[in-house]
């Protein structure tokens, strides 16, 4: 069976029939959306692909954390064809249907805070912290949005300019930054020259405290928003003692916290949310988005909050045609069901311990590793040229990724200096395979020591 495979690459890469696919693909599709993997799939189950050509490979990215649960769970493919065999789509505001109130009592017992909260369900990521944005400013009645340097908050107009750099998402666009600033995100490390890491929280704290004294007034401002583990800005984790700062800075100001967990949530980082971590010493979040694996491979976004934020908006403030699809929602029902059978959030902590057991060694006989970071199976392993300088080294990473996909494994880079490889795998991904997979790895990062 597919799922239980090893990778294994049989044709020059791209195979023949892949190479007809990508070749129509780059000929008229908009060529703005990129994919570097040199194969066209045929078909996947678990953390394995097919390709067309009859190459086997290890997905170390997972969609980019969309398919946690892994490719064609018998169960979730099942539940959404029942549904699509029923009804596919007769809209949130024509007809009431069963599974909104199903999926979204659910959602509102997982999202962490013993308060009423209540779930909008959107599309996709981008539309979910366009709303979640909306809704804080209708409750706050102010206008000002924190984001965090490294920050990835999407690709629409108001969400492109909440990313941290304008290359490659929003050069000549001119995305509307009215009312967006930035904070600085407490990075561990790079620290600044001087800063000891037991000093760094209250530093970063200490220069977010004046940013709201200098340059924007609480006042102003309607929500911070943050990725508990940042995805795009290359898998660094808010340290748990700056978030429990930023809650009492929130709690003084009248300002909203948002989790943007649409890429660390569902069982990525160890718990069913990031934001599970941040309960367990007593924080909350007012509203978080998620999405991505949610739904197991379906387009499913979901704004979850405190009841008294969302229900600040008015009948026909908030909504969409396709949001709260049921195909999307009965995929998500069993990815649900899947994740807690499977116990998925204790799978990502043992999957954590192999990975940061293969990667210290690779760093150790490397010496291009410069920092491993992350929590679960959300794992950035960022390469530099000099361990003192911490020069980023793109080149490491653009090498290994080449190097990995011709002997079967498929990583993309994360951070805004290309300089990061993430690791996303999906979560039922088996012992033998993720230790295949740091082979494949560990001989590209010894290819490309010997090169240099
Ligand atoms: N927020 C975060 C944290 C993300 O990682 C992403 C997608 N990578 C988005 C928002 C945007 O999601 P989408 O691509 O579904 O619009």
């Amino acid at each position: 069976m597919l799922k239980e495979s090893l990778p294994k690459v049989i044709t020059e890469l791209p195979g023949p029939k892949s190479k007809k696919i990508i070749e129509k693909r780059l000929a008229e599709t908009a060529t703005a959306v990129a994919c570097g993997t040199p194969a066209a799939i045929e078909r996947a189950e678990g953390c394995m692909i097919q390709d067309v050509d009859g190459n086997i490979f290890l997905d170390f990215v997972a969609g980019i954390g969309v398919m946690n649960v892994g490719y064609s769970n018998p169960k979730i493919v099942k539940a959404a064809q029942d549904q699509l065999a029923l009804y596919a789509h007769p809209q949130a505001n024509c007809i009431h249907y069963k599974e909104l109130g199903d999926l979204a009592e659910r959602i509102n017992k997982i999202v962490p805070g013993d308060f009423k909260k209540r779930t909008f369900f959107c599309n996709a990521g981008a539309e979910a912290v366009e709303n979640a944005v909306k809704i804080a400013r209708k409750f706050t009645g102010k206008k000002g949005v924190i984001t965090f340097t490294n920050a990835y908050h999407g690709r629409t107009i108001f969400t492109m300019a909440m990313n941290a750099t304008v290359k490659p998402y929003g050069k000549g666009f001119m995305g509307s930054t009215d009312g967006i600033y930035r904070a600085e995100f407490p990075d561990m490390y790079r620290l600044p020259k001087g800063v000891t890491e037991e000093e760094a929280v209250q530093y970063y704290v200490g220069k977010l405290e004046t940013m709201l004294k200098t340059y924007v007034d609480p006042d102003d401002v309607a929500c911070f928003i943050l990725e508990p583990v940042q995805g795009e800005g290359g898998f660094t984790v808010f340290p748990i003692e700056f978030i429990k700062e930023l809650r009492r800075i929130c709690d003084e100001n009248n300002i909203l916290l948002i989790a943007d967990e649409i890429q660390s949530g569902w069982c990525r980082t160890g718990r069913t949310l990031t934001c599970d971590y941040w309960a367990e010493i007593g924080v909350y979040a007012d509203i978080v988005t998620t999405a991505k694996s949610v739904a197991a491979g379906l387009p499913l976004a979901l704004v979850t909050a405190r009841e008294e934020i969302l229900e600040c908006c008015a009948v026909g403030e908030l909504g969409g045609t396709y949001g709260g699809n049921p195909v999307a929602i009965a995929s998500a029902m069993a990815a649900l069901d899947v994740m807690e059978e499977e116990n998925m959030s204790a799978r990502a902590l043992e999957i954590n311990k192999i990975c940061m057991d293969r990667l210290g060694k690779m760093a150790d006989k490397s010496g291009i590793i410069g920092n491993i970071r992350g929590l679960g199976a959300m794992i950035g392993i960022e390469f530099v040229k000099d361990l003192e300088t911490k020069e980023h080294d793109k080149e490491a990473v653009d090498f290994i990724l080449k190097d990995c996909v011709q002997n079967g494994l498929i990583l993309k880079s994360a951070g805004y200096m290309g300089n990061t490889i993430r690791l996303l795998m999906p979560l039922v991904i088996s012992d033998e395979q993720l230790n295949a997979g740091f082979d494949i790895m560990e001989a590209a990062i010894d290819k490309y020591v010997d090169v240099i």
